[in-house]
């Protein structure tokens, strides 16, 4: 099948790629010019793994290629998706205007039958949207609206791509739906997953009602988290101890310093709105977004009790700045909420992520950028733990200690093995614990 998918961030270049590696014959379209210029060399602008690897693969056996122009790939597509970005709006709703220009851009070149897929995450009733702006362009335009969310997770994209839990289609074609199943049938076939048709806007609406839901999961092991940190209990214990339920299961039972990223802060936000727009009150959600909020001054309260107060001047070393492990990805990472904070009451910062690098200075000039967890930790007063990376799981702290200044850890993932750091020497901190 012949497929243009406009948009090369996560969602659209790991779409593209995997596609291509499927057996398909795809253009990746963005209008940033300096993306598409990386990706035609075979380099990956974001760090996602084994995606490199894919794209020059596929770059070399022809079947993927990369373009800012939108004409020619659309007219030679069969399928065209959009997976362009759906920022928030100040009143949480779900900016439109990337999805509405791509369907105002590609509505004069669509000369023969199309299936249009909204891939990025948008409100109920977007297929609607797009369709009538198509229409009101081009009146006689052949085509179909698919609504195919994307469940993928950073930090595993390729993966979750190729081997999803489902695939998610809703439509009212059945012409559509068959093109879309065709699509998909390697990746359904090897990876045994279910495929889930369904109507248009229910599709739309279990993408915001999983994300919101997993989001509700992590704000609610960290509210018992605050109830452990009183009752001097360990939440590990008790997330495992609920987790063995199968009813509840084991994953987003970390208690921590809150969920980020680019998608669950704003799709909360989103279905917020959302539900305000069809005459109900979320409350529920509005109480899990608090609670997130509220999670990272919690952390930063007990840094700061933990010094009395009093900051200025003291050198704070950093592990992680990601939103999660194994991704580059610091939109909405609470490193960059937590370090400002830090920051404002005196202490100088130190910090170490195997992927983050000088990019961290548009979210925190004074930071300093480090080259290894041994750089970072020199000296310092105190070890804040923000993301959990494997490298820091496994790190030798007996060897850190003998860098440190204070032997003092504050791990905002509670990934360490508190026992274990507490038998080297290090006073211990967890959220919960
Ligand atoms: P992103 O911001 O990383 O990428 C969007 C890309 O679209 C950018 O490269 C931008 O240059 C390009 N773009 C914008 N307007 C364009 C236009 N008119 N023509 C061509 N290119 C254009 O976004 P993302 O993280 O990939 O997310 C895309 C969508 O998928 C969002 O709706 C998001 O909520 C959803 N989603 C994201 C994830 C995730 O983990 N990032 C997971 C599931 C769903």
């Amino acid at each position: 099948m012949n497929i243009t998918v406009i948009g090369t961030g996560y969602v659209g270049l790991v779409t593209g790629v995997c596609l291509a590696d499927i057996g398909h014959n795809v253009i990746c379209v963005d209008n940033n010019k300096n993306k598409i210029e990386l990706l035609k060399k075979g380099k990956s602008p974001i760090y996602e793994s084994g995606l490199e690897e894919l794209i020059k693969k596929n770059i070399d056996h022809g079947q993927l290629s990369f373009s800012t122009d939108l004409e020619q790939p659309v007219k030679k597509s069969d399928v065209i998706f959009i997976a362009v970005g759906t920022y928030p709006l100040p009143d949480g709703s779900a900016d439109l205007s990337q999805v509405e220009n791509v369907a105002k851009s590609i509505a004069p070149f669509i000369d023969t039958y199309k299936v249009v897929v909204n891939k990025s995450t948008v409100p109920p009733k977007t297929a609607d949207l797009v369709k009538n702006i198509i229409l009101k362009i081009k009146p006689d335009a052949n085509f179909d609206i698919i609504s195919n969310p994307e469940f993928l997770r950073e930090g595993s994209a390729v993966l979750d791509t190729m081997q999803p839990d489902r695939v998610t289609v809703g439509g009212d074609s059945k012409k559509a739906l068959d093109v879309i199943k065709k699509i998909y049938a390697p990746i359904v076939k090897k990876s045994e997953c279910t495929y889930f048709e369904t109507g248009t806007i229910e599709a739309e609406l279990i993408k915001y009602t999983a994300n919101a839901f997993l989001a509700t999961k992590i704000s609610y092991i960290n509210a018992v988290s605050n109830i452990c940190d009183s009752l001097n209990a360990d939440i590990t214990e008790v997330s495992k101890g609920i987790g063995l339920d199968h009813r509840i299961g084991k994953i987003h039972l970390n208690a921590g310093i809150g969920y980020g990223g680019s998608c669950f802060p704003k799709d909360v936000d989103a279905f917020i709105n959302i539900a305000e727009q069809a005459d109900y009150n979320f409350n529920l959600l509005k109480e899990v977004r608090r609670i997130n909020n509220v999670q990272v001054a919690r952390f930063v309260e007990k840094v700061l009790k933990r010094f009395e107060g009093d900051l200025s001047g003291m050198n704070i070393c950093v592990f992680g700045l990601s939103f999660k492990p194994d991704t580059d990805d610091l939109r909405e990472a609470p490193s960059v909420k937590i370090i400002n904070i830090l920051t404002k009451n005196g202490a100088k910062i130190a910090a170490y992520d195997p992927i983050v690098k000088k990019e961290f200075k548009k979210y925190s000039p004074n930071t300093q950028i480090m080259d290894s967890s041994f750089e970072a930790a020199k000296d310092t007063d105190a070890i804040l733990i923000l993301t959990e990376w494997d490298e820091f799981i496994t790190l030798d702290y007996g060897e850190i200690k003998k860098t440190v200044k204070n032997a003092v850890i504050f791990d905002g993932r509670n990934c360490l093995d508190r026992e274990n750091i507490i038998k080297l020497g290090f006073e211990y901190y967890g959220v919960g614990r």
